[in-house]
């Protein structure tokens, strides 16, 4: 595959590159357009319609496409040549999640869970030895890590988490509670933060910890919700849980700071895949207009309905032009916080944007839970709040513009 992306050797700044800037080049490649059609392939034999469908209605999560997923090589394309992965172009990544999220969320979220927070957390203040240890297995499908932040009283103020981390012979002992935590019971590790620090409070003092799910003192209990049934979220209750010395992973005391290190990763991932799942609605939509009639005519010859797709469509392309524009700023190491914050804030209310009209434009069609349009309804409506909430994005880029 081509890659023309020179990738530093410091596993700190992994993805930025030395002094050569690559222009902005929206441009696919031959071995981006191959690496789609093995995606569209993988979505005919593993994750049709019919069977994204059955998984919602049944909340089966993907857990068990993941080695299909590495077979196709996609856990490696965002890891370095160095670490042993693919180091492709970020632009490609988008792509790839682009494809994924209009394919169906569930593909675009454990693919996210991957390569977006778990290979990105591993190899941006991962030590050596956890990267070799986990990275080759995560490239292979065969090791998912979670996050355990949110507490009760902590969700946007995350830094106002209350679970303790104590030390004790040969490593800590951690007790607290974590809520709304996807995929917990599913992964290998929790990346879970606590305070390590008594006297601590705010961001200072938090430690991460890699906690297996099934350690004694853990207790999960799932929680119902609107949508996205294919990723279950758990409450989980932390009594007393010892995990050795070498299970903290970053910075003692710096847990906070090197999370937030990664978060351009995840908002970059989100907002290519919901952007993906917009453009899945549009198409959605412009097919229903083309075949429905109403009044001797397709209801697409409506100019009520052709301006909501008009408008839809201009949504979908804004969304992408930035999601490419925050892809190349990732893969030419430059500061992006602001625009990952934007790209999140713009592709999430898209789709959330898109998912609404869609469903006036199917109206009853859409309305039934067989339909694809409500799923994309339902689900749509965490990404303005999950990953930080939409407020505390614009919040952050008020203050990059100096406010
Ligand atoms: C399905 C699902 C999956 C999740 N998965 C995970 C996970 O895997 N791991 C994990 O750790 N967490 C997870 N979360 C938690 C998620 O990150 C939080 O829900 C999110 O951070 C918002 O916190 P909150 O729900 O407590 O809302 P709150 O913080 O209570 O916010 C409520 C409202 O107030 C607004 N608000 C808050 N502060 C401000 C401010 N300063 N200025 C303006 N507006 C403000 C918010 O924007 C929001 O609109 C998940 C949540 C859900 C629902």
């Amino acid at each position: 595959m081509a890659v023309n992306v020179t990738v530093a050797a410091s596993h700190h700044h992994v993805l930025s590159r030395g002094a050569a800037i690559v222009p902005l080049d929206f441009s696919t490649s031959e071995s981006d357009r191959q690496l789609l059609a093995s995606l569209d392939r993988f979505f005919a034999r593993h994750l049709p319609p019919e069977e994204v469908r059955r998984r919602d209605a049944a909340h089966v999560p993907p857990y068990d496409l993941l080695p299909a997923m590495a077979e196709l090589g996609l856990f490696a394309i965002a890891v370095p040549e160095a670490e042993g992965g693919l180091g492709l172009r970020w632009e490609t990544v988008a792509l790839v999640q682009e494809r994924l999220g209009r394919g169906g969320y569930m593909a675009a979220s454990i693919f996210n869970r991957v390569v977006g927070f778990g290979a990105m957390s591993l190899l941006t203040y991962g030590s050596d030895e956890q990267r070799r240890a986990l990275l080759p297995k995560l490239m292979q499908g065969k090791l998912l890590i979670s996050l355990a932040l949110t507490e009760p009283g902590a969700g946007s103020d995350a830094a106002a988490l209350v679970t303790r981390a104590r030390r004790c012979p040969g490593g800590w002992r951690i007790s607290g509670r974590k809520c709304w935590i996807s995929d917990a019971a599913g992964s290998d590790y929790m990346i879970t933060a606590a305070r390590s620090d008594p006297e601590s409070k705010g961001p200072k003092g938090i430690s991460l910890f890699l906690v297996p799910p099934g350690s004694p003192g853990v207790a999960m209990t799932p929680l119902p919700k609107l949508g996205n049934n294919c990723m279950p979220s758990f409450d989980i209750g932390f009594d007393e849980v010892f995990v050795p010395e070498d299970a903290i992973i970053g910075t003692e005391g710096e847990g906070f700071r090197n999370l937030m290190s990664t978060l351009h990763y995840s908002r970059a991932s989100m907002a290519a895949t919901t952007m993906g799942c917009a453009q899945g609605a549009v198409d959605m939509a412009l097919a229903h207009a083309k075949e429905r009639r109403q009044f001797g005519r397709a209801i697409g010859g409506f100019q009520a309905i052709r301006f909501r797709l008009a408008d839809m469509q201009m949504r979908v392309d804004q969304a992408r032009l930035v999601v490419q524009h925050l892809a190349w700023l990732i893969g030419t190491g430059q500061d992006c916080r602001r625009q990952a914050a934007q790209a999140k804030v713009i592709s999430t209310e898209a789709l959330q944007f898109v998912a609404r009209h869609g469903m006036q434009i199917l109206a009853s069609a859409g309305y039934a839970m067989e339909s694809d349009m409500q799923r994309i309804f339902r689900d749509a409506t965490l990404y303005s709040f999950g990953e930080g909430s939409n407020e505390i994005q614009r919040e952050l880029i008020a203050r990059e513009l100096g406010l």
